[in-house]
């Protein structure tokens, strides 16, 4: 039997950092999807290919390998890119990227093969509306601009690198825009979804409250 959590919301909405939290504590494969569209990207910087050379996009998904380990290193055609996928060249261009039908289409189906068999917690932009409909569970997580922004300006001082709140505040909301707005698979809320604004919440009550809901449904499971 497996269990399929799927946990969707917008950049910075902290989903990282809590799926990877929730799965460890209740054994769940933790699967980030976004680096998927990420790597795609940076393959395709590597390569020098611009979104409308649909042949070489497509030899590119031909070939590509993605591998993600247990410590959650991720490695392109084998070679680990775990930060190289964070810069900032590949943060400008995934929400472009993320509109190719190709690149969806062939990422969906790499997304539900990982996933058979196993218990999962799943989390992107469209886990719970297109990858998994049928999910157990479907958590949509979400936070003001204005928190998020702060998370993120706090993350890269930790990581020390400087960066200007309003200019991150300006791309989370461009990006915001990009995926609620394109016409495949946007970012939006599953009818099922539960619903959590974590504007106000710390990590810790954020993970509480997930298990205490994937723990609910395994019991009805
Ligand atoms: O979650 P993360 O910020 O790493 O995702 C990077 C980008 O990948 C998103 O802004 C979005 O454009 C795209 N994405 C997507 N569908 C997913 C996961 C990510 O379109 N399931």
């Amino acid at each position: 039997m497996s269990l399929i959590v799927a946990v969707d919301g917008p950049a910075s909405s902290g989903k990282g950092t809590i799926t990877k939290l929730v799965g460890e504590k209740l054994g769940l494969i933790n699967i980030d999807t976004g680096a998927m569209f990420r790597c795609v990207t940076l393959n395709m910087l590597q390569e020098n290919v611009t979104m409308n050379e649909e042949e070489k996009i497509e030899e590119i998904l031909k070939n590509i390998k993605i591998e993600m380990n247990e410590e959650g290193k991720i490695f392109l055609n084998g070679s680990e890119v775990t930060k190289r996928i964070r810069e900032n060249d590949v943060n400008d261009f995934v929400s472009p990227v993320s509109t190719i039908p190709i690149v969806r289409s062939k990422l969906v189906e790499l997304q539900r093969k990982v996933a058979q068999g196993k218990n999962v917690i799943m989390e992107g932009r469209d886990i719970g509306t297109v990858v998994f409909p049928n999910a157990d569970l479907k958590i949509y997580l979400d936070a003001s601009p204005e928190e998020r922004a702060r998370r993120r300006v706090a993350q890269n001082k930790e990581k020390g690198i400087e960066s200007s709140y309003n200019e991150v505040l300006e791309k989370i909301i461009d990006r915001d825009k990009r995926d609620s707005s394109r016409e495949l698979a946007p970012l939006k809320k599953a009818e099922d979804a539960i619903y959590i604004d974590t504007s106000n919440m710390t990590i810790a009550q954020v993970v509480e409250k997930i298990e205490r809901l994937i723990k609910e449904k395994e019991g009805e499971i």
